[in-house]
């Protein structure tokens, strides 16, 4: 298939906007992407005519919106191959996904002295909420650590494990680092020893095909907001013999069978984990990307991105005082990195006048820049849209910004 970047970036009108006078270039979609008109038509179009609190009515605008609510997670099932609906809860992102498993997973199967594995990679939101957990339950939290090019030492992981291990919670692909994991071979150890696994896929669904049932994940959770979908919706994927097994995380309508103020029960999978009015119109909006990006194809984003991230790799290296964090063998498109002394904060700054939009600081990943020995980086990170002239322009800029401190 012939991969028409141009049709792609008339999708996403905000790519034409200027700012500061000058043409945007986008580059921190590891923090949120875009949306193309597709998605925002589809959201628009639901309020405007399909709009009422699904699960709950008889009438007709009720059931309209029901059923795309629950197309939707059909849609959610069949783009990560899960094997059933019940495997696809509804959250608000990444963050409440892991929350809820930590929470529900920590109640059912943690005891004081237990212990949790997580990488030195991870993004803050698998590492507080295990923290929670653990002032709560006095719990200990294992880490794996990583080699000078950002790669997990997988020895030191096999190490790990002993006989309080009760789960492996590891990020997919580093969103500083662009490190791609070995999420299978992690989990297949884990697997060897009776431990089940969560993988953050935040920085991975937008980037690669994922299929939980090839991975064996246990667990897989990811944002709407990072594929091309609204902010405010997520998914946890859990096997159903796991969540079968899993409490309820919140309270309230929808995730009830029957209640009473002396017993109540609760819903079958997967609303036993969906209490209150779900963001049925972000839902939409996350099938609608999902399509968007199947209909391009995952395995011609993964080509595109990685011909792209090799080619901005090599170009900024070019750059005298580059130092590039996140060496390793695998990697995805995002690149961290700091020019001579100058601080992340001013080359962030100077690039945003030049109306290139970068990320600045430890990128929610401060366990990894104590690490590095460092206090945060510059991060360009690449979607499906982005363009070899982009990068050209990243490095004019770099090279300007890098001028006015010799
Ligand atoms: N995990 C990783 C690896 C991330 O990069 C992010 C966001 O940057 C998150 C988790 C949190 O995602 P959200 O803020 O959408 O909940």
């Amino acid at each position: 298939m012939l991969y028409d970047i141009q049709q792609i970036r008339a999708d996403f009108p905000i790519l034409s906007r200027t700012v500061y006078g000058k043409s945007l270039v986008y580059f921190d979609n590891g923090a949120t992407t875009q949306k193309p008109r597709q998605v925002v038509e589809a959201i628009t179009d639901e309020y405007y005519n399909t709009n009422a609190n699904v699960h709950r009515g008889v009438h007709f605008l009720s059931q309209q919106a029901t059923e795309l609510h629950e197309a939707s997670r059909e849609t959610v099932r069949k783009f990560i191959n899960a094997r059933s609906t019940n495997e696809i809860v509804f959250t608000r992102g990444t963050t409440e996904s892991i929350n809820l498993f930590v929470s529900s997973f920590g109640e059912e199967f943690m005891q004081e002295g237990d212990e949790v594995i997580v990488s030195v990679m991870e993004h803050h939101s698998n590492i507080v909420p295990w923290q929670l957990l653990a002032a709560k339950r006095g719990i200990a939290i294992k880490v794996i650590p990583m080699n000078n090019r950002g790669e997990l030492l997988m020895d030191e992981y096999r190490r790990l494990f002993s006989e309080r291990t009760k789960v492996v919670s590891v990020t997919h692909v580093s969103n500083v680092l662009g490190t791609v994991n070995p999420v299978r071979e992690l989990i297949d150890y884990a697997h060897s020893q009776g431990v089940p696994v969560l993988i953050d896929g935040a920085q991975s669904i937008p980037h690669m095909p994922v299929d939980v049932q090839q991975l064996d994940a246990d667990f897989y959770v990811f944002s709407a907001h990072k594929i091309y979908g609204p902010t405010g919706v997520g998914v946890l994927y859990g096997k159903e013999e796991w969540l079968d097994k899993l409490p309820p995380y919140q309270g309230g309508g929808e995730m009830i069978q029957h209640v009473s103020f002396e017993k109540t029960t609760f819903n079958e999978l997967p609303f036993k984990f969906e209490a209150g009015t779900p963001d049925y119109i972000g839902t939409t909006g996350l099938a609608k990307a999902l399509d968007y990006v199947s209909s391009i194809g995952m395995e011609n984003i993964a080509a595109y991105e990685h011909e792209l991230t090799q080619y901005a790799l090599r170009r900024l290296k070019e750059i005298p005082g580059m130092c590039i964090f996140g060496e390793a063998q695998e990697r995805g498109s995002v690149i961290s990195f700091l020019v001579g002394d100058i601080h992340h904060f001013d080359m962030g700054t100077l690039l945003d006048r030049l109306g290139i939009a970068v990320r600045t600081g430890h990128h929610c990943a401060q366990p990894l820049m104590i690490r590095l020995g460092i206090e945060g980086t510059v991060r360009a990170s690449f979607g499906l849209y982005n363009t070899k002239e982009e990068v050209d322009v990243l490095v004019s800029g770099i090279e300007r910004v890098r001028k006015m401190f010799l």
